[in-house]
């Protein structure tokens, strides 16, 4: 086994929540700091994922993250909140999302699609954090851009800080009935058997430097083990969703978590009926700079080490549901690799069912 063929691999965060209560605006002020704050094309926009490096980071969280305490590459965020990768992260016992952010509206507190969110969490393991997200509606708040909250908190009236806590101890009561010993992220002492939440504005940005000073933080201190890949080894991924895309049929969108995929590479794919067995034509990426939300503007690329995510053009993809797993077969038996799948569909099934 050699060093150089092993590395750590970008931790991939998962937006989970309720409908309304601010997942998107939150992505949204993620990528839009770090492209404001960081030098020109430190964020890399994938298929489906937003890659974050650890420079970036550290400037949009000022003091909160010194670079020299951490030596994962960064954050991977899943940009689909509430869909596929939703049911999926459920169905996948936590191999796609490796840590969430919960996104809670302050006022709204729990709601379906936050106990939804929690079940997962829950089941899989997946370590969180709680972004009690508005903070800026709270009557008689005094906005401060883009800070850390703790400062912003200090320093709001009585009047608007009571006002908050109302609604944080009502958020921290909801989480302990679901068996969650949660507090102030600020008070927190140990991460894996408390759960932090950061009261935070997607819209005027403070707390948001708090929330990735979280995910880093809880990345480093419990999921480093399992963030050590083999760059050589053979691409293991998750379907985030199916699209006809012309010119090249039925593709996939993938998020990459072990490995590496080749230009081809032959695959196992999991489908409706058996496993899919077809060989990469392309790998395709955004066009840098192009606006991320055209679809049409791909660029091709050689391969996709992880973690990434990727569109998979390939013969035969139609019968592919969202929420399998994809393998790389390099040189293994195939026959191996779609029992695999198999195993993994098996529990996919399961999830769903539970729906
Ligand atoms: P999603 O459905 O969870 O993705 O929620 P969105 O991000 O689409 O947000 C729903 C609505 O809440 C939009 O009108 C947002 O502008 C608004 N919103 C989201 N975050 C905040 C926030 O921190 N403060 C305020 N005032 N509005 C917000």
């Amino acid at each position: 086994m050699s060093d150089q063929a092993h590395s750590l691999r970008t931790p991939i965060v998962a937006v989970l929540g309720h409908v309304d209560h601010g997942k998107t605006s939150l992505l949204d002020k993620i990528r839009g700091s770090a492209v404001s704050d960081g030098e020109a094309g430190a964020i890399t926009q994938h298929i489906g994922a937003t890659a974050v490096p650890l420079d970036t980071i550290s400037e949009m969280a000022g003091s909160l993250v010194q670079p020299s305490d951490f030596d994962l590459p960064g954050l991977l965020f899943i940009d689909t909140p509430g869909h596929h990768s939703f049911s999926t992260l459920r169905a996948r016992g936590g191999a796609l999302a490796d840590i969430a952010i919960l996104v809670v509206d302050v006022n709204d507190g729990f709601q379906p699609q936050t106990e939804e969110a929690i079940d997962i969490l829950q089941r899989t393991g997946t370590p969180f954090v709680v972004a009690a997200n508005k903070v800026d509606t709270t009557p008689g708040w005094n906005p401060v851009e883009d800070s850390p909250i703790k400062p912003s908190y200090d320093g709001q009236s009585d009047a608007a800080r009571s006002r908050l806590d109302e609604n944080l101890y009502e958020l921290i009561g909801q989480l302990s009935d679901r068996d969650f010993s949660a507090d102030f992220y600020w008070r927190v002492q140990n991460f894996r058997n408390n759960i932090g939440v950061v009261p935070c504005s997607a819209l005027t940005g403070e707390g948001v430097p708090d929330i990735l000073a979280v995910l880093m933080g809880l990345s480093q201190r419990f999921m480093k083990a399992e963030m050590e890949i083999d760059v050589e080894g053979p691409g293991e991924g998750t379907v985030l969703e199916v699209k006809d895309q012309q010119g090249f049929g039925a593709t996939l969108d993938v998020v990459v978590y072990d490995g590496i995929i080749r230009e081809g590479d032959t695959i196992v794919v999991g489908a409706s009926n058996e496993p899919i067995v077809t060989e990469v034509r392309a790998l395709l990426q955004p066009r840098p700079n192009a606006e991320i939300r055209v679809e049409k503007q791909f660029e091709q690329v050689d391969s996709v080490g992880a973690a990434a995510g990727v569109k998979i053009a390939a013969p035969d993809l139609d019968n592919a549901i969202a929420g399998a797993p994809v393998r790389v077969v390099r040189d293994r038996p195939e026959e191996d690799v779609v029992e695999e799948v198999k195993a993994e569909l098996a529990e996919i099934e399961v999830g769903t069912e539970e729906e």
